[in-house]
Order: structure tokens, then C-alpha cells, then sequence
């Protein structure tokens, strides 16, 4: 009797185990094991690579986020920590019973201010996965509308389904406000939208195990589901909250804050409200105490003044002019925009207020002509001048809107 992998005889090993048409020693199960456990990891790491993620310092993720986004220093501050504290939480096993928390966020800060990019943005960094969800979409289970466990199939549909790299994901939940407790509900029955949709999410928040379709609408029961661990997953929360300063206000005048400062610090507060947001605040506002508790960190976006408006059109990584710059550069021509340009852009994007979000249509209405007309043409540059700037967004659909 002899091992048929090896050939060493029946004498030279320890066991061999015997099997149809021939033996196996212990020293060939050994290396069978090991290339089983290598090719194994392989494997892994070749689904998981696209999403190898790796923790960074607060410091260098502000640094980064930095890059993209201008100004909303405070916030970027406090993600980056959070983030930070997050990833921390879920990378070091646990050696006692001191168990950290999640460190789930919500940002207040009108339309138009960066929710989004800096979500989008610190997801990139970490190279996780990463979805952007409307909270109005969901319903309470019943009505018309999404489950609110489709969210994590927008977060599996954007890692291939693997299930891993989507547990560790980042999921930015936007216009949470909408989903409030209206004070003065119209309807007499039950409240759709609002406090039944909060209810769904703080499980789901909180972390706990989601059976998700993976096609994301409504469950159904003859649908194959995908089980989501949730605990590890970032929540980030995003919402405009239209007329919070009242309630801001309110508060901050029955805590007597202001009564010893001057007039000028006075204005000063009431203009910067938003920067005493708390969750008392958002309380107020109707989101139900529970779901604030799995909210713990609140933080605020600043509105965006024209100085930072213009910067935004320049300074940032991908900024549009850049993007421009780039597209024309592709046809061989070089793009220049006068500094006036940036300025009558930004007074637009003022006027309409659409906030960061305005300057892209601006910039699109100004270039669509010289986008069209240009290529195949021997133009080798193209300077953006004041008067042709205007000429072109007056006879844009956004210059007609303002006439009409
Ligand atoms: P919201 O606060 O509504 O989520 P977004 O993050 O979607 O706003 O911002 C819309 C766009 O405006 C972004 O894609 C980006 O181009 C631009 N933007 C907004 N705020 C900033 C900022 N602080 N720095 C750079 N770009 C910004």
C-alpha cells in the first residue's frame, strides 16, 4: 500500500486514508489544504479588489475632500472624523466589552450646498460602495411606493452584488426633511410619507440583518432575496429643512443666548443660525426622537456666497471650468473665460437661486453655441469675453425665463 499522490509506501507516513482506486498520506492532505486556502484567497481578493478598501486619517481625508469641495469647513471636519471613527469601528476586532457605536450623520444645509458631493466624495476615497437615495420615495409598507430596504439594493446593484463590500458601503439618504411628521396632517386617517417611512429606518439604521430585493421596488414573497448586515454600514443623511432657523431661533431666544452680546453679534446669529442646529432642533421639526438617537452627529452646510460660488466654478479638482477647458482642449482649441464671466455666472446663479447647482446650466447655456459651431473648424481659441457671455445667455431658455 502505497500514497497514490506522493508514492511514499504505507511504512514512511502516519495515516492513509484509503479511498476508491487508490490512498492519500497525511503530508499530500496537508499541501492539498494550503493550495485550497491560497487558491481560495485569490479568489477573494480578486472579487473584493475592486473595493480593497483602506481607512484614512481625518486629517487626510479633509485634506482630500478639500480638493473637491470649497469651503463648509466645519462639516468637512466633522465627517472626516466620523468617517474616520466609523471605518476605525469596524476594522479593530473587539477586545472588550467597550463596544463603540455607529456614528451615523445628518447634514442640514439648503439645496445646492455639497450634501451630496461630500458623501459621494468621501466614498470615493475609500473606494466603497456608495449609493445616493431619496427618502421620498419610500413608503410605509402598505402604500404605494419602496420598501425602504430598496436602498441597499441601489448599494448591491452598485457593487456587483457583492454582498461584502456593500456591507461596509456608504448609503446618503437625501431629503430626509420630507419624511418629517407634518404637524398639521391633512389626512385624517394616517400619516403616509412621514413618521411610518422613519419608523422602517431605524432598524435599518441601527444595524441588523435586511433582506433585500435585489431588483430593489416592493417585496414580494415569491422574490430570491439577498441578506444585508447593516451594522457596518455608514448612513449619511441629507436635507434642506426649509424654515429650521425659526424653530432655531425659538429655541436659542428661551435659552437667553444673545441677551449680553451686542447689536452686531446679534444680526450676526440670526443670519448664521443654522450653525446652532442640534437635534432638539430637528426634533421640532417633526423627525421622530428615535430616529435622531440613531443620528448622532448633526452637522450643518453654509449657503454659498458669491465669493465661494466663484471659487467653485475654478478651484475645485473637476471644477466646471476645468471641465470645459478639457472638452475644448479635445478639439485643439484653448479656452480662456475672463474673470468678469465668472462673476456675471455667479450673480446669475444668485439671481436664480439654484445655488452650485445653477452655475452648470449657466456655464452649458453660455457654451452650447461654441460648443456647436466650433469643432471641425481650423478656431484655435476661444476667449469668453463679458458682452459675448450675456449675448448668449439672454438668448438662452434660462435668459428668457428671466424676461418672462
Ligand atoms: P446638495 O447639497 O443639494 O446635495 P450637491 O452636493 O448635489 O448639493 O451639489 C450640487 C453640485 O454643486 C455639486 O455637484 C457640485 O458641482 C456643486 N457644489 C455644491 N457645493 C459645492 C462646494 N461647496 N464645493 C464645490 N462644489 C460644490
Amino acid at each position: 500500500m502505497h500514497c497514490s499522490f506522493c508514492g511514499r509506501n504505507r511504512d514512511e507516513v502516519k495515516i492513509l486514508i484509503a479511498g476508491n482506486e487508490g490512498h492519500i498520506c497525511e503530508n499530500c492532505i496537508e499541501h492539498a489544504q494550503q493550495i485550497i486556502s491560497q487558491e481560495l484567497e485569490q479568489h477573494q481578493q480578486k472579487t473584493y479588489g475592486q473595493f480593497a478598501f483602506s481607512i484614512r486619517k481625518p486629517k487626510d481625508i479633509k485634506t482630500y475632500l478639500d480638493q473637491y469641495i470649497i469651503g463648509q469647513d466645519e462639516a468637512k471636519k466633522i465627517i472626516s472624523v466620523a468617517v474616520y471613527n466609523h471605518y476605525k469601528r469596524i476594522t479593530q476586532k473587539v477586545q472588550d466589552d467597550i463596544e463603540i457605536e455607529k456614528s451615523n450623520l445628518i447634514m442640514v444645509g439648503e439645496t445646492g450646498t455639497g450634501k451630496t458631493l461630500i458623501a459621494k466624495t468621501v466614498a470615493k476615497l475609500l473606494n466603497v460602495p456608495f449609493a445616493i437615495v431619496d427618502a421620498t420615495v419610500f413608503t410605509e409598507a402598505g402604500y404605494v411606493g419602496e420598501d425602504v430596504e430598496s436602498m441597499l439594493s441601489r448599494l448591491l446593484q452598485n457593487c456587483n452584488y457583492d454582498v461584502q463590500a456593500a456591507e461596509r458601503g456608504i448609503v446618503y439618504i437625501d431629503e430626509i426633511d420630507k419624511i418629517a411628521r407634518k404637524q398639521d396632517n391633512p389626512s385624517i386617517t394616517r400619516d403616509v410619507s412621514g413618521e411610518g417611512v422613519q419608523q422602517g429606518l431605524l432598524k435599518m439604521l441601527e444595524g441588523t440583518e435586511v433582506l433585500v430585493p435585489p431588483q430593489g421596488g416592493r417585496k414580494h414573497p415569491e422574490q430570491k432575496m439577498i441578506k444585508v448586515n447593516t451594522s457596518n454600514i455608514l448612513f449619511i443623511c441629507g436635507g434642506a429643512f426649509d424654515g429650521i432657523d425659526r424653530i432655531i431661533a425659538r429655541r436659542i431666544n428661551t435659552h437667553a443666548i444673545g441677551f449680553n452680546v451686542n447689536k452686531d453679534e446679534q444680526e450676526f446669529q440670526r443670519k448664521n443660525l443654522l450653525r446652532f442646529v442640534n437635534a432638539q432642533d430637528l426634533k421640532g421639526f417633526g423627525l421622530i426622537p428615535e430616529l435622531l438617537g440613531r443620528l448622532p452627529i448633526v452637522t450643518h452646510l453654509e449657503p454659498l456666497d458669491a465669493a465661494t460660488l466663484k471659487a467653485i466654478l475654478t478651484e475645485p479638482k473637476n471644477s466646471l471650468i476645468k471641465q470645459y477647458t478639457r472638452l475644448f482642449e479635445m478639439e485643439g482649441i484653448t479656452l480662456q473665460v475672463d474673470d468678469d464671466v465668472l462673476s456675471y455666472m455667479v450673480e446669475k446663479a444668485l439671481e436664480f437661486k439654484l445655488g452650485a447647482r445653477g452655475l452648470r446650466s449657466i456655464c452649458e447655456h453660455i457654451l452650447t453655441e461654441a460648443m456647436f459651431e466650433l469643432p471641425g473648424t481650423d478656431t484655435k481659441a476661444l476667449q469668453v469675453t463679458l458682452p459675448y457671455a450675456k449675448e448668449q445667455l439672454e438668448k438662452s431658455k434660462l435668459g428668457l425665463l428671466k424676461v418672462a
